[in-house]
């Protein structure tokens, strides 16, 4: 993504329309919507999201995805799980504002934020005494 540190208008009004409607639209879908609620302030891992949310891991990671292409959700891997984030919260900030719009409370957004995960999940944020499989290894 390229930013105009000079601060004068380098695009036109459609292109920069084009430009805000590209993230609309990578947000806009449902499942989209839900992923980045149930990941909030934290981090979670596709099993995590999987326990959470009920739906196929496969669904979920081609969600995810889109996202991190799109340069919403940043990832980071440790061990055999692979963790996402919001890259900017200010996109949380976003669909509490379209919470409002859609004539929700936005605290109904924040109760579900980072909910708890089912007993299926077996990362290490989830059960953080797990053995790394990585120290079973006779060296
Ligand atoms: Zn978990």
């Amino acid at each position: 993504m390229i930013y105009n540190i000079f601060m004068k208008p380098n695009m036109t009004l459609p292109e920069l329309s084009e430009r805000i409607a590209e993230t609309l639209q990578v947000i806009a879908p449902p499942a989209r919507v839900a992923i980045l609620i149930a990941i909030g302030r934290g981090e979670a891992c596709v099993c995590h999201l999987e326990s959470i949310l009920g739906w196929r891991q496969a669904y979920i990671s081609q969600h995810l995805m889109a996202l991190r292409k799109a340069d919403i959700l940043s990832d980071r891997r440790e061990g055999r799980y692979v963790y996402y984030r919001l890259k900017d919260e200010a996109i949380l900030a976003l669909v509490r504002d379209a919470a409002i719009l859609a004539g929700l409370s936005p605290a109904d957004v924040d109760a579900l934020a980072n909910p708890e995960p089912g007993s299926e999940c077996e990362c290490p944020h989830c059960i953080p005494n797990l053995i790394p499989l990585e120290s079973l290894i006779i060296k």
